[in-house]
């Protein structure tokens, strides 16, 4: 039987990652980090790793379903679009295009497509409204880089001498900053790491596993110390923070 290997993305989250997806008679068998991606570098997060029961998952939702009786029945397509069209008709009809919401979950680029889609069905209905995860997610890291660094940073672990990990857990979340940390550390990195959860990296540093919901008193433990001991740089602190 002949494999074939594909050189493609996972799409699964917004890093994506380079894999090697191997298919035989048409059908996806394995997946792999892409050794030469120059993100991830051949590894993948357990998401990752999981591509070909996301694929071939029995529970994945490939027909329209309807509730009925308190169970789910498998609808055709034409019946799901004309109770789809007819009951947003009324609601447009009874409240005005307004009273709906499209929510989209990313629309970054692993979610183009979708978010695509659903912009212009908004238009099409006429209603404003839409709603993503940007608003809370991601997007707001975007935002916070750029106010405070004027642009949207790579973290370059290799070029730290000493990285805090804070609630962050890169082996499970992002494995492409994890493989960076993991060399940095063969090198002499120091490595913290605040987390209830003694995470794989917590294993290579100064592990804080404080209890969940006091961060915020750490932090301030640690800003007292800093401020208290005079251990900051007051010139960098005044030209470029304010508050
Ligand atoms: S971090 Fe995991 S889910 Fe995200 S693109 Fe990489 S392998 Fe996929």
């Amino acid at each position: 039987m002949s494999t074939k290997v594909i050189k493609t993305d996972c799409i699964l989250c917004v890093w994506g990652c380079g894999i090697n997806a191997y298919v035989e008679e048409g059908k996806l068998v394995k997946v792999e980090g892409m050794a030469e991606h120059p993100l991830n570098q051949g590894s993948l997060c357990p998401r990752g790793k999981a591509l070909v029961d996301y694929v071939y998952s029995p529970d994945r939702l490939k027909y329209p379903m309807k509730r009925e009786n308190g169970g789910w029945k498998r609808i055709s397509w034409d019946e799901a679009l004309d109770i789809i069209a007819t009951e947003l008709q009324q609601v447009k009809d009874k409240y005005g295009a307004r009273a709906l919401a499209i929510f989209c979950g990313s629309i970054g680029v692993e979610n183009n497509e979708l978010a695509a889609f659903a912009r212009r069905f908004r238009g099409a209905y006429g209603t404003p409204n839409f709603l993503s995860v940007e608003s809370n997610c991601y997007r707001s890291r975007i935002l916070a880089h750029q106010l405070t660094f004027g642009t949207f940073l790579l973290e370059e672990p290799e070029k730290a001498r000493c990285v805090i990990l804070w609630g962050h857990d890169p082996d499970n979340s992002r494995p492409p900053l994890a493989s960076k940390l993991y060399q940095a550390l063969d090198k002499g990195l120091k490595l913290i790491v605040i987390n209830p959860k003694r995470t794989p990296l917590a294993k290579r540093g100064l592990h804080i596993p404080i209890r969940p919901g006091t961060d915020c008193a750490l932090a301030l433990g640690m800003l007292n110390v800093i401020i208290s001991q005079d251990l900051y740089d007051k010139e960098f602190v005044e030209k470029y923070t304010i508050g």
